[in-house]
């Protein structure tokens, strides 16, 4: 499982180069459907053998850049009390500011390991400009340029020391996971108990393996399921879950450790961008996802087409997850929710489909035939093969002669051919392309 760690600091003071730095040096994944823009505030990371997660929590602030408004440090503090470990960056040229001190204070208060760097040391002759933030008793401080990239490796390699790597350990290798998603108020500790209230067997709490991380394992006829992150849901009241604040670390947090998502909508309200939002994080973790259209008994249905309209709303604001089935139901009376399973289950089965490299190519070989790639500086892409990687999500290498030539929507079609083939109607597919002359 990825630690999440999330930067914080004043505006400006480099956080989103920062974050850009660390997480950009990844292979550029093509998904094959193109994602609404959204605000990037989280990336994935890889140092050495060592994954995680990096939250921007500069993002967090919407339009408001003074980093004393009540609803930028609630954010923040969220964020801290989120993540598994934070970096605060100081600015090595703006100098050390109340707000800086306010956080640092907040970090000591937290039992979680906390990183101190001072950005725009752009080279060994800036140093100096550190005598000014060992004021702040902080035990170690990393000088570092997020710009050139000055004191950053020393500075990695401190952050990831502790964290695990990259072999994944799990106690239900076999279980399918599902991860419940959704704005406040949406339903999810309803549909939560609701689906582990229609267990009448066992369901035990397993501690993840990160600190609050507490999961509950079911097993429905004959499979395991595991819904993650459900910790004290069923035991807290209601009033304390409702005052709980939408936290996207959460819900990432759940997303990364899920195969199948949940997205829960409060339909008697209709689509909402906090529920395009969170739909789009659901796509960038490539898991699998299901719509869920709860409060259903509050809908009014009298002309039967509450259903269609709702869908065709969906579709159009979240096009990027146009494969994921949608579901209505409702948390309170209990309607259709056995029926997630079944879903569940068909998402899950494609989510971890495996081709061989033949059945692949045979594939792949049809459809160049039927569409022939295009020329390429008056030469033809020429696509030699294609093998599957990974799969959860099910993901392909295809060798090409010049892959920055090939055009989207011709890698889209390449991918739309697999799907059909295949029978990968509910589930995203990834294709990457590689160089090989
Ligand atoms: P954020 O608001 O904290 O996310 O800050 P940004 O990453 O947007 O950076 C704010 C400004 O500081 C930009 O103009 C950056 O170019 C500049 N900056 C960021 N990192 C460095 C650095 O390492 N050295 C110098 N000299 N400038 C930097
Ligand atoms: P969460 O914040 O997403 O966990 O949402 P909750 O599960 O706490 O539900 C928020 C409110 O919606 C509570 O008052 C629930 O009783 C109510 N609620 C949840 N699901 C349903 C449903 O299917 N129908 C109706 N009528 N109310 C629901």
């Amino acid at each position: 499982m990825k630690p999440i760690v999330a930067i914080v600091g004043r505006p400006n003071v480099g956080k989103s180069t920062l974050f850009n730095r660390i997480t950009r040096s990844r292979d550029a994944i093509v998904d094959d459907l193109p994602g609404v823009t959204r605000d990037r505030i989280f990336g994935d990371a890889r140092w050495n053998d060592k994954l995680f997660t990096l939250v921007d929590t500069g993002g967090f602030a919407e339009g408001d850049d003074d980093p004393f408004a009540p609803h930028i440090r609630r954010q923040v503090t969220q964020a801290i009390a989120d993540a598994d470990a934070v970096v605060l960056v100081l600015d090595g040229k703006g100098g050390v500011s109340p707000f800086d001190a306010d956080l640092i204070h907040t970090l000591r208060t937290v039992d979680k390991p906390a990183h101190f760097v001072v950005n725009k040391i752009d080279g060994e002759g800036q140093e100096k400009n550190m005598a000014e933030f060992y004021g702040l008793g902080i035990e170690t401080l990393f000088p570092v340029s997020a710009e050139h990239g000055y004191g950053i490796s020393d500075f990695m390699d401190a952050l990831t020391a502790t964290f695990p790597g990259d072999e994944e350990s799990d106690a239900h290798p076999d279980a399918i996971r599902i991860a419940v998603v959704g704005k406040p108020n949406a339903g999810k500790s309803s549909l939560i108990n609701a689906i582990l209230g229609e267990q009448r067997l066992v369901v035990s709490e397993m501690a993840g393996t990160t600190r609050d991380a507490i999961d509950s394992v079911f097993i429905r006829e004959n499979r395991h399921y595991v819904l993650v992150d459900t910790a004290g849901i069923r035991r807290k009241g209601k009033v304390s879950m409702r005052l709980e604040k939408f936290s996207i670390i959460k819900a990432l947090r759940s997303l990364e450790r899920c195969d199948v998502a949940l997205i829960v909508i409060d339909a008697e309200q209709g689509i909402s961008d906090q529920d395009v939002r969170v739909a789009g994080y659901a796509q960038d973790r490539g898991c699998g996802a299901i719509f869920l259209l709860n409060k259903w008994d509050l809908v009014d249905n009298r002309d039967g087409k509450a259903l269609r309209r709702m869908t065709d709303d969906l579709r159009m604001a979240a096009k990027f997850l146009s494969f994921a089935p949608v579901l209505t139901v409702s948390a309170l009376t209990g309607q259709r929710v056995p029926k997630i399973f079944s879903l569940v289950d068909a998402v899950y089965n494609q989510y971890d489909f495996r081709v061989t490299t033949g059945q692949l190519n045979k594939v792949m070989e049809k459809a160049l035939e039927r569409t022939p790639p295009p020329l390429h500086k008056g030469k033809r892409l020429k696509f030699y093969y294609a093998t599957q990687v990974s799969s959860k999500p099910p993901t392909f290498v295809s060798f090409v002669s010049f892959p920055e030539a090939v055009h989207f929507s011709y890698q889209r079609y390449l991918v739309n051919q697999i799907r059909d083939a295949f029978g990968l109607d509910k589930i995203p597919l990834r294709m990457l392309l590689r160089q090989r002359t």
